[in-house]
């Protein structure tokens, strides 16, 4: 079978949240099952300077707006999947990030830039294929950045590939003034309720999934949850009357690359077998973070993009309640600036007991997740979500909320699955202020128990987190649509 990997963001080459881990992982379990897989992603300058073995593979031509790009050929560092960059230095060399300037603003010609992703995506699924002897069986676009493909390949007439649109995040549509229509070449036939228009905009994400012959989430809750209301961001209709084409797959985590027993940017490492090290890296953490190094402070810990989805608007109101318990918290984020500002203001007051940093970090992001006690992630509606399952393998038990993700890989701790050794973290029964805050000192009750706090540990540890069980039911999902 041969697949090709849409998306606009893969680690290690180019990461923002989520989506970059699970296309750096995904393609690599399906690649490690046999399969012939290609990752197509914009040649963003730091992609180009990554790639392992970069050589021009193809020039494609008359594509809207910008004539022509060539591709380039390589291969993803480590895990060594094949890669196809598009270069074209008019929409992708730029400074700043994948999809905004170095103020943080969107750029204005980001329907262009995917556009033309999504076109290269569906050129490569033709039969005519710029790519001698490769013509996917299956494209598998990602989120709204690569959903136009779809459409495209419809519009072309091209039968032999089957699409496929996973959804990430149903709170990023792609939406644009409809006057792209003609600039991305689009039909005007399509711009209508039963086509990609939205609101009287065009919308990349509903084009994918109106045209799109499969549609997958990446959690069993989540793909029942966006067909309501309250999670659907308008596109529930759409999506209930696809019902039957929607599959909830629960993401997998990279063991590798987030494995405390050999996690390159600790110094300390340890495992389930070696539980009592983790108190060395906390005190590490503390120092390297100007906290007092105090091993009974219950360490909270949060990595995150900081937007109301995060629901860290309602850690911040506790915030100082829990500080008085006599706990210290650690966070890495950046987002929305009254968040920011909240946090830096709360660092002021508590400057032993508290630490913020703003901005992005990998490293940081990892002696986060091994250094910390609990993590806190009360997210008010989360796909899937990954650093749960990064403080399951840390032995760091997350506090979540009950949605998407969360709710399909977080079991709570209750006296029942205490003994039936099932608990791995804390799930808040009602997504408040107060709900946060009882869960999260219904925790510290358990951080006193040492020996039930480290049950909670090791059955977080102990569970397999990989790929392979997410990768075997792509693979089935894509064989049921070849064999239509
Ligand atoms: P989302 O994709 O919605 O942001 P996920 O939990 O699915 O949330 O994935 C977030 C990913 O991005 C994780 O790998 C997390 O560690 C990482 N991340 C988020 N913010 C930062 C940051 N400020 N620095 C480093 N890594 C971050």
């Amino acid at each position: 079978m041969r697949i090709l990997f849409v998306t606009s963001e893969a680690y290690p080459l180019i990461k923002t949240g989520g989506l970059a881990d699970v296309s750096g992982s995904l393609p690599a379990a399906i690649a490690e099952m046999g399969e012939d897989i290609r990752i197509l992603i914009p040649g963003y300058p730091l992609v180009l300077e990554k790639l392992i073995n970069p050589r021009v593979l193809a020039s494609i031509s008359d594509l809207p707006v910008i004539n022509s790009v060539t591709i380039i050929s390589g291969e993803m560092p480590e895990t060594k999947v094949p890669v196809l960059a598009i270069n074209c230095p008019s929409l992708y060399q730029r400074a700043g990030g994948p999809y905004v300037d170095t103020n943080g603003v969107d750029w204005g010609d980001n329907a262009l830039r995917f556009g033309i992703l999504s076109k290269i995506a569906a050129i490569l699924g033709t039969s005519n294929s710029y790519i001698q002897d490769w013509i996917p069986d299956i494209v598998h676009c990602n989120d709204w950045q690569s959903a136009l493909t779809p459409a495209y390949l419809k519009f072309m007439g091209v039968e032999h590939a089957k699409s496929v649109v996973s959804i990430h995040n149903m709170a990023f549509q792609g939406c644009f003034p409809s006057n792209w229509l003609s600039q991305l070449e689009l039909p005007y036939s399509c711009y209508q309720m039963n086509g990609l228009e939205y609101y009287g905009q065009i919308s990349f994400l509903k084009a994918g999934l109106y045209y799109c012959d499969v549609i997958t989430t990446v959690s069993p809750t989540y793909a029942k949850e966006i067909q309501t209301e309250n999670y659907g961001f308008g596109m529930q209709g759409l999506l209930s009357h696809r019902s039957h084409e929607i599959h909830g797959i629960l993401n997998g985590i990279d063991i590798h690359e987030w494995d405390p027993s050999k996690d390159h940017y600790l110094d300390t490492h340890y495992s389930h077998k070696s539980l009592d090290k983790k108190r060395e890296v906390k005190q590490s953490l503390q120092k390297q973070l100007d906290l007092t190094v105090d091993n009974d402070a219950p360490l909270l810990g949060i990595v995150s993009r900081l937007t109301y989805q995060k629901g860290l608007d309602m850690f911040l109101s506790v915030a100082e309640k829990i500080l008085k318990q006599g706990c210290q918290i650690a966070l890495l984020g950046s987002g929305e600036k009254k968040l920011e500002d909240g946090f830096i203001a709360l660092k002021m007051k508590y400057p032993d007991k508290v630490s913020i940093n703003i901005g992005y970090n990998e490293p940081l992001s990892h002696a986060i997740m091994a250094g910390s006690d609990l993590f806190i992630m009360p997210s008010r509606f989360e796909p899937c979500g990954l650093n749960q399952m990064y403080g399951l393998r840390y032995g760091t038990p997350p506090v979540v909320t009950n949605t998407g993700g969360l709710a399909d890989s977080i079991r709570d701790t209750t006296p029942e699955s205490i003994s039936k050794h099932e608990a791995t973290g804390f799930v808040m029964d009602n997504v408040s202020e107060q709900g946060l805050l009882s869960s999260i000192q219904r925790a510290l009750g358990y951080y006193e128990n040492k020996e039930i706090w480290r049950g909670i540990q090791l059955n977080g540890m102990r569970k397999d987190l990989s790929w392979k069980k997410s990768a075997r039911e792509y693979l089935a999902i894509y064989k049921t649509l070849l064999a239509k």
